[in-house]
């Protein structure tokens, strides 16, 4: 007996890749009650979930290693081993003196939250990869993912912000 196997491609066969990627990020929230109102840091753990449903003739959706380049060129470039601010009043006199020592410093209006962390990843990544979702972990047992209707219902506080500063 020969077992045939097709693969149909259509709308409706859409697969989720997922690439993950680790970096170390130092932050403090502004007006926390908690320990959390210090800086400290945690070792984040990310996975990009990618929407494809097209396979090319190697049977390869999404080439791995090009999600790597974007999600590294993008993102982890900038928030590995640096400290992610909100810039308010009270970070002032800090975030004058780490431009001045030329540290890594992320600068955003609001605190840097795994939630806010997330949303400003998908905003920065989904105009160039197909995105399903972004799951952030802060500390193994917490974690958020965030997807297109997230991002569409936050969006307004994030619109037209990109990472920049010291490499
Ligand atoms: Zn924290």
């Amino acid at each position: 007996m020969m077992l045939m196997i097709i693969l149909k491609q259509s709308e409706d066969n859409k697969m989720i890749i997922y690439k993950d990627f680790e970096f170390d990020m130092a932050h403090r929230l502004d007006e926390y009650n908690g320990l959390c109102k210090n800086i400290h840091g945690h070792i984040y753990k990310l996975t990009i979930g990618l929407n494809v449903s097209k396979l090319d003739k190697l049977g390869i959706s999404i080439d791995f290693k090009m999600i790597r380049e974007v999600v590294n060129e993008n993102i982890i470039k900038y928030v590995d081993h640096s400290l992610w601010l909100k810039d308010s009043k009270n970070n002032e006199k800090l975030i004058k003196l780490l431009k001045k020592e030329k540290n890594r410093l992320l600068l955003t209006p609001y605190n840097s939250t795994a939630e806010n962390m997330a949303l400003t990843i998908w905003h920065i990544l989904h105009k160039k990869i197909p995105m399903y979702t972004v799951t952030l972990f802060e500390t193994p047992t917490s974690r958020v993912t965030v997807n297109h209707a997230n991002y569409e219902a936050a969006k307004k506080s994030i619109v037209d912000f990109e990472f920049s500063g010291e490499e």
